[in-house]
């Protein structure tokens, strides 16, 4: 008999929690089924999703560490930082999430409204009620926007046939677009304080995205520099959003300075929306290699 030697996991999900198109019971079981070893669920300023995982994790026989993704700025660059294994009980983590969420709220609405200026139809009360369950994100917009069969024509005359979400989000609600309303953001010391002081391991996500036109330079490893001196302890090196030279990249420099490699797939369901071609599928069956879990696991043990 052949024994199998691969171990899989996956660190970066999005549950219906965020924007994320699948509930954390469909991600266990899919995790399952595509054989997954560990996950992390990582929505979007919220640990919802993690709880309800957790508590379902065993009967799956999957481990779930607990995660978050936030986002900040620094020198100009946007940069999401995930935070793996927090604890929920700490009172400054779990209010700080609650007042992100609570901005982000009223931050969509405000874009929402100005999409109605430009002359959509959009629910602004599905909006207010999808708040209850999820944490507001321009997908909810676009999602809204892309419901109603009288937007489409006008969608299509003005971003093109068949955009995906991000076609829709990039050229209506994109910094410099017309119903973007800029956010209140954490700085990265914040963050990584929050993340910290929780008792959490902050990493920084899909370093190959921080900039369309970001090439591996000089000048992106001393920023990357600078985040680890701030605090940063890790890099997602295995994810399908940087590239396989990224990958060998950031990994060479993850180990030059000592810090955690990670990955996942940054998956957020099956992101089928009507009349919107369906493209997050590339990330589906990204598996990242198993031990960057159990190396995080240890780490975490050691502090105990
Ligand atoms: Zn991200
Ligand atoms: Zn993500």
């Amino acid at each position: 008999m052949k024994r199998q030697t691969k171990k899989y996991c996956d660190l970066h999900i999005h549950s219906s929690c965020s924007d994320g198109g699948l509930t954390p019971l469909e991600i266990l079981t899919l995790a399952q089924k595509i054989g997954l070893q560990a996950i992390s669920i990582t929505d979007h300023n919220t640990v919802e999703g993690v709880k309800i995982a957790k508590k379902e994790a065993k009967r799956f026989g999957i481990e779930v560490l607990p995660g978050i993704e936030l986002d900040t700025t620094y020198k100009g660059y946007d940069f999401h930082i995930l935070g793996y294994s927090m604890n929920f009980s700490n009172k400054k983590f779990i209010e700080t999430l609650e007042k992100i969420r609570e901005e982000r709220k009223e931050r969509e609405i405000e874009m929402a409204k100005k999409m109605r200026n430009l002359g959509f139809k959009i629910d602004l009360k599905k909006l207010k009620d999808q708040a209850l369950i999820a944490v507001l994100a321009k997908y909810h917009i676009a999602w809204l926007l892309m419901k109603r069969p009288e937007n489409r024509i006008k969608v299509y005359q003005e971003v093109g046939p068949y955009p995906t979400i991000h076609d829709i989000i990039n050229y209506y609600l994109k910094r410099g677009r017309p119903a973007y309303v800029p956010k209140k953001i954490l700085k990265v010391d914040e963050i990584i304080k929050l993340i910290k002081d929780a008792g959490g391991i902050p990493i920084l996500a899909h370093p190959g995205l921080i900039h369309p036109d970001w090439k591996v330079t000089f000048e992106s490893d001393k920023i990357l520099m600078d985040l680890v001196k701030k605090g940063i302890q890790g890099f997602e090196v295995y994810t399908p959003k940087n590239t396989p030279p990224e990958r060998k990249h950031y990994k060479a420099l993850a180990k030059k300075l000592k810090v955690f490699i990670t990955g996942g797939s940054d998956f957020h369901g099956t992101g089928i929306i009507e009349g919107v071609w369906p493209e997050d599928f590339k990330g589906r069956n990204f598996k990242a290699p198993y031990w960057i879990y159990e190396r995080l696991k240890g780490a975490l043990k050691k502090r105990l």
